[in-house]
């Protein structure tokens, strides 16, 4: 009997629409709690090709997946950036295409981006103030960080947000600032929980602060909780009759965080993750190459979806082999 498969579900009744995934390793920042020493060649460069993502991509739209996030490592360290989002764009079934980056050259080239099909637009910005952003990506570039920014906001994306890392010193800075940023654009500020991974539990220890300081301030300072769409990330987000903008909170050490996970991750050498903090990983390259037959391509992933685990296990202090988020794309 032919092996069919409707949409990707597993053993805990949660159903797969978001895939994130990673286009590369290699990344130009610096910051102190993924690369505090920069990103180092430790093997041959070989990552998916436009075409292998493409075929990626049309597989799982195939099986219910409407969404894939480009991330890494930097996304816009890759010269066919535009091509590789070209191709998803042009799979049908997929109707949002997003990216996380760290804002390199986003000024000069979100147009491109834009104009070849990127929907959704994130942008990892984790101090307003210019001296701090300096000192935690290692690159004096928050105002053309912020430039690249303003340029988005022209250009229809469904949505533009911000994440912030939760830092001690982002708490000790206040919020107010965030809140000026937000009172007249219309983006969504998310700040997410410091995470423990293998290569950064000192710096975990001395500068990880509980998600709940930044929601006892917004509801101290009269911002309500917003309803949560149906597809909607993990993200917390407030709202306030003030302020165009929203400021949320993703808080993976929360409880009940793995119930509704959504999401799978494939790595830019085309292995299957079934969770940020687990170990290994299914190997698809090899049945990314070809566009006219992906019966085996779907048949394995959703085998290999009978091992995702209910949760992480991050509250025992077990990061999974993840030695930084620049290896998986967050
Ligand atoms: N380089 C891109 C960027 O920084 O936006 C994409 C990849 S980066 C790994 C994806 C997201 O993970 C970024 O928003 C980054 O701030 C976040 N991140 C990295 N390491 C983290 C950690 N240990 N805890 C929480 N967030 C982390
Ligand atoms: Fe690079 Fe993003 Fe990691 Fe910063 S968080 S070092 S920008 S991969």
């Amino acid at each position: 009997m032919a092996f069919e498969v409707r949409n990707l579900s597993d053993g805990f009744g949660r159903s797969f629409s978001y895939v994130r995934l990673s286009v590369t390793e290699v990344c130009n920042f610096r910051c102190t709690y993924c690369l505090p020493d920069g990103w180092k060649k430790t093997r041959p460069l070989s990552f998916l090709t436009p075409a292998e993502t493409a075929n990626l991509a049309a597989a799982f739209a195939e099986v219910g997946v409407s969404k894939i996030r480009l991330t890494g490592g930097e996304p816009s360290v890759r010269p066919d950036l535009a091509e590789i989002i070209a191709h998803l764009a042009a799979v049908e079934g997929l109707t949002k295409i997003a990216m996380t980056t760290n804002g390199w050259n986003l000024e000069r080239r979100v147009t491109q981006w834009r104009n070849a099909g990127l929907s959704h637009l994130n942008v990892s910005v984790d101090s307003l103030d210019r001296q701090r952003f300096h000192e935690i990506t290692g690159h004096d570039r928050l105002p053309a960080v912020l430039a690249g920014i303003d340029r988005a906001l022209g250009l229809d994306f469904a949505s533009v947000k911000l994440n912030a890392v939760l830092l001690k010193s982002t708490a000790e800075a206040g919020f107010d600032v965030w809140a000026e940023f937000v009172r007249h654009r219309p983006v969504a500020v998310r700040f997410i929980e410091l995470m423990r991974t293998g290569d950064n539990a000192d710096y975990f220890a001395a500068n990880h602060v509980r998600g709940s300081i930044v929601t006892d301030w917004l509801e101290a300072a009269g911002w309500q909780l917003q309803p949560k769409l149906k597809d909607g990330g993990p993200a917390n987000e407030y709202a306030h009759p003030d302020y165009v903008g929203r400021i949320g909170l993703i808080a993976p050490y929360a409880a009940g965080f793995c119930d509704g996970c959504n999401r799978l991750r494939v790595t830019a050498r085309g292995k299957l993750r079934l969770c940020l903090f687990g170990e290994g990983g299914c190997d698809l390259r090899d049945l990314l190459q070809r566009a006219d037959d992906r019966s085996a391509l779907i048949e394995r992933i959703s085998g290999a979806l009978t091992g995702k685990p209910a949760g992480h296990r991050l509250k025992d202090n077990l990061p999974g082999d993840l030695r930084y988020l620049a290896e998986l794309g967050g």
